[in-house]
């Protein structure tokens, strides 16, 4: 566990057993949240790292549906008899049995190789809120505001904490790993003009560091945090414009991955699969934006 602002600390869930990939957040007023909740197939460690510090959640709060951020939230709440929070259209999706098979279903086969470390999802039993835009989740002392953002996804949620002035950006400004801003364009409802257009929503907030799922604080001060929301911009346009052209070029979405992927310079301790499979889909995304 790892302090990143005064009462909030982050677990890195080690996804792959890879380091720096994915986390989940604690934040404490008198009450505690857990923000996302990580892989189903990671959550044994969180619920480790949560026990050594002794921490129980009275809260566990997915930012958005996809199973990195929500997978293990029908466990986690059990386990802690835990009052789920998300948005208002993620609910049915952790709630109804069906649909929550549905998604783990369609999730696996976006993923493809993936699909076994993705893991699954257990529908939620306990109680469930839900956060309308502006609404705030009162945890004692520690408020958290949610905004809508859908850019990466029609059921997600920023969350703003005003104590420490740090935003929690979900996947609507990017994967910050290991120093590099890389994009995040999933099928099938990613959105350029509206992820666009989110970054400027995001500029409004008073942050002064963001917090990425995909991975850890970033910033200290506001000219921090703008920079790194015009680096999105960019990220996120080039990419976008890439895939393009490259389809224009080739006219085969598995070539153009092919493409990316050996000009790509990814670090050399990422699992290959998991860089493949992620710019597989963040391809589909773009193509199926384009289409
Ligand atoms: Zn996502």
């Amino acid at each position: 566990m790892h302090q990143i602002a005064d009462g909030i600390s982050m677990v890195d869930t080690r996804f792959l057993e890879h380091e720096g990939h994915t986390a989940v957040f604690i934040v404490e007023g008198r009450e505690t949240a857990l923000v996302e909740t990580g892989h189903s197939t990671t959550r044994e460690r969180v619920k480790n790292e949560l026990a050594r510090e002794g921490t129980v959640p009275d809260y566990i709060v997915p930012t958005h549906l996809h199973l990195d951020h929500a997978g293990a939230t029908g466990y986690l709440a059990d386990e802690y008899d835990a009052t789920v929070v998300c948005h208002p259209s993620a609910r049915d999706y952790l709630v109804e049995p069906e649909k929550v098979e549905s998604l783990v279903e369609s999730v696996r086969r976006a993923v493809g190789e993936l699909a076994e470390p993705y893991g699954d999802a257990k529908s939620v039993e306990g109680e469930v809120r839900t956060l309308d835009d502006g609404e705030t989740l009162d945890l004692g002392g520690r408020e958290l505001e949610a905004g809508h953002f859908h850019g990466h996804a029609p059921h997600q949620f920023v969350l703003y904490d005003d104590e420490t002035r740090s935003l929690f950006t979900a996947d609507e400004a990017g994967m910050w790993m290991d120093g590099t801003l890389y994009q995040t364009s999933p099928p099938p409802n990613f959105d350029l003009e509206t992820n666009l257009d989110s970054l400027d929503r995001l500029a409004r907030y008073d942050a002064k560091r963001l917090v990425y799922t995909h991975f850890g604080a970033r910033g200290d001060g506001e000219d921090d945090v703008r920079e790194a929301l015009e680096e999105y911009r960019d990220v996120l346009t080039d990419w976008v414009d890439r895939v393009e052209t490259e389809y224009d070029r080739l006219g085969d979405e598995e070539e153009v991955v092919d493409e990316i992927l050996a000009e790509a310079e990814f670090p050399d301790d990422w699992d290959e699969t998991a860089v493949r499979e992620t710019v597989r889909m963040d391809v589909r995304g773009v193509m199926i934006y384009l289409s």
